[in-house]
Order: structure tokens, then C-alpha cells, then sequence
């Protein structure tokens, strides 16, 4: 039998996550499940969890390295317009989790809400904002949050808010399984300079990061006091390249997939980056992307 019987329409089978990830990277997941609404996400979740089906949660997939092999399970995704949604109250912004984080940035630009400029040239979705506390050298995500709405693997549906929702370092205390929304709060700012700082945040990211490449970001978190990147850098590991994976010549901290490469490549290089950072500085580099499978 069908385990998503009556739910054809928003499961498909045998699905390439390569089509779906930053890399363009990934073997097939087993379903690759897009459900429309709160209702059918839920309905999704219970014959997952009567099948015992293994679930993964994907936003726009630039944080992710997903295995040649895929996955023997369900990925997904909020994509509809009900899980997209930008809700403006004054100055509190309802974004869904489907939403872009570029669209909801600009759309708060254009209306003079200033709080989430930090947050230009970040890809992705908002869910996947929130669960990695998106950010950097010019802020973060979780400093504008007030609140997320999220699900559970039972399917109940609830909100977690300050104090009790904590943000660190490219990470939550959120462990329900769906992020569905983030309450934002942001404030009335001059236009020209939520522009200028959008410009700026902008030119500093071209400047910086190898945008027009294959990758997903930076691959390890920084360590206490050190970059990851300088690190990299400093043991001499700029352009290295395993198969069709290559430590970027602009930011170390950065694997670009070049054409013909495998995850696996990826993953062997990673290790080696991992190895070597170890031996010369005697870090143990920690991953801020997401390996899948
Ligand atoms: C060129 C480039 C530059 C980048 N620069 C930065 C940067 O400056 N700062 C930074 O922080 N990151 C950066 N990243 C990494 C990435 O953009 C962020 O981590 C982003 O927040 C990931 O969002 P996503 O929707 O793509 O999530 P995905 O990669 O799809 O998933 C990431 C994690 O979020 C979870 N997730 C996604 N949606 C939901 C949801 N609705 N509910 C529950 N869990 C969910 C996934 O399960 C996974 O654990 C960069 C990536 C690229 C490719």
C-alpha cells in the first residue's frame, strides 16, 4: 500500500536533492514531500511516523551537503504560499518559513523597517535563518526574533518566545522538528541609510566570498578567538582539490564544487582540511554546514 495514499499530489518518489541544494550535490530521497498547508504537513508527519520514515526538514538548501547516495527518507519542504508568507504589522514583521530571507530583507528596505540589513547576501530560506541563526560580522537573525512558531514530530503546533528562545552562534535551542513562522521586531529607520548599510554589508560580501561558484557557505564554524578561514589559510591549503572539490583561492572557509564533482569529494576534503588544521594549529575544526546521509 501507498503510504501517502491521498496525498499524491504533494509527494513525489525517488527524488534528486541535487535539483535542491546550493551544491547542486545529493543522490535521491526516497519522497521529497512539498504539503500545502498546516493540515497536510501534519498528515504527512503521522503516516511518517506510523512507517517509520525518517524525516529531514529542507529550506533552500544552502547549508546542506547531501550524500551521492541520498536518502532513505522523507525531505520536506515549506514552499507553498500559505508556508511563504510576509505578514506586516507596524514595526513586527510574521515571516513563514518558507519565505526568502532575501525577499523578506528587501521587502523591509523598501518599507523602512530597519534590523535585518546584517542579514543581505544571506541565502535561504527564513526557517532555515532561524535554525541556523543566520548572520555574521554585521549581525544576526536571532537579535530581531521575538518568537517562532514551530511544530513537533506528535504534530502539535506552538509558540516558543524570548527568554525562553535562545540564539547563539549559528544555532537555536529550538528542537521541534518544523519551524513554521518567526515574529520579528524591527524599528523605523531612515531609507538612505537602511540602504547605504544594505550596500555596504553587499559590496563587503562580493568582496569576500566566491558568490558566483557552487557551495554553501562556510563549511566550519570558528573556533574561540580564531577564524576558520585564517586558519585554513595559514596552513597553506588555499586551492587544494580533491576530485572536483576545491578550498576556495578567496575564502578558505569556502569548498567550491567545480563541474564533474561528488559529494564524496567534498567530504574527503573537508576530512583533510579537518586533519591538517589539526596538526599545524591543534584545532578541531567544527562543521557549520549540514551533512545529510
Ligand atoms: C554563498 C553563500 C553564502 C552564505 N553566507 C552565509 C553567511 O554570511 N552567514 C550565515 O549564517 N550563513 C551563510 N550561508 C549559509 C546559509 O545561507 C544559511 O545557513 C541559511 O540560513 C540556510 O538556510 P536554508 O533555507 O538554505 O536552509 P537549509 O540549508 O535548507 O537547511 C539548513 C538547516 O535548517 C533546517 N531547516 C530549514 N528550514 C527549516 C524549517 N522550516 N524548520 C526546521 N528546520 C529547518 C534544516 O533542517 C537544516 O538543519 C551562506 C551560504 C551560501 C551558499
Amino acid at each position: 500500500m501507498n503510504i501517502f495514499s491521498g496525498l499524491k499530489e504533494i509527494v513525489e518518489t525517488d527524488y534528486p536533492l541535487a535539483n535542491r541544494t546550493w551544491y547542486g550535490l545529493g543522490g535521491p530521497a526516497d519522497y521529497f514531500i512539498r504539503p500545502k498547508t498546516i493540515e497536510q504537513l501534519k498528515k504527512v508527519v503521522q503516516r511518517c511516523n506510523e512507517n517509520n520514515v525518517p524525516i529531514y526538514v529542507m529550506g533552500l538548501g544552502s547549508n546542506l551537503l547531501v550524500s551521492d547516495e541520498g536518502l532513505r527518507a522523507a525531505v520536506i519542504k515549506l514552499e507553498s504560499d500559505q508556508f511563504a508568507q510576509i505578514q506586516f504589522s507596524g514595526e513586527q514583521v510574521t515571516a513563514w518559513a518558507g519565505a526568502e530571507l532575501s525577499k523578506l530583507v528587501l521587502t523591509c528596505v523598501q518599507k523602512g523597517l530597519s534590523g535585518l540589513e546584517a542579514l543581505t547576501g544571506i541565502p535561504g530560506s527564513v526557517g532555515g535563518a532561524v535554525k541556523m541563526n543566520a548572520g555574521g560580522n554585521f549581525g544576526d537573525f536571532g537579535s530581531a526574533v521575538e518568537a517562532v512558531t514551530v511544530m513537533d514530530r506528535r504534530g502539535s503546533v506552538f509558540e516558543k518566545s524570548k527568554p525562553e528562545l535562545v540564539f547563539d552562534y549559528r544555532s537555536t535551542n529550538i528542537t521541534s522538528k518544523f519551524i513554521l513562522n518567526a515574529r520579528v521586531k524591527l524599528s523605523e529607520g531612515d531609507p538612505e541609510q537602511i540602504m547605504r548599510t544594505v550596500k555596504e554589508v553587499w559590496i563587503y560580501k562580493k568582496n569576500n566570498q566566491p558568490l558566483d561558484t557552487r557551495n554553501a557557505g562556510c563549511i566550519f564554524k570558528n573556533p574561540r578567538d580564531a577564524a576558520a578561514g585564517a586558519l585554513i589559510d595559514r596552513a597553506g591549503l588555499k586551492g587544494l582539490q580533491i576530485g572536483g572539490a576545491v578550498v576556495s583561492e578567496k575564502h578558505a572557509n569556502f569548498i567550491i564544487a567545480q563541474k564533474g564533482c561528488k559529494s564524496r569529494d567534498v567530504m574527503r576534503l573537508i576530512e583533510t582540511v579537518k586533519q591538517k588544521v589539526k596538526e599545524e594549529f591543534g584545532v578541531e575544526l567544527e562543521l557549520e554546514i549540514e551533512i545529510w546521509g
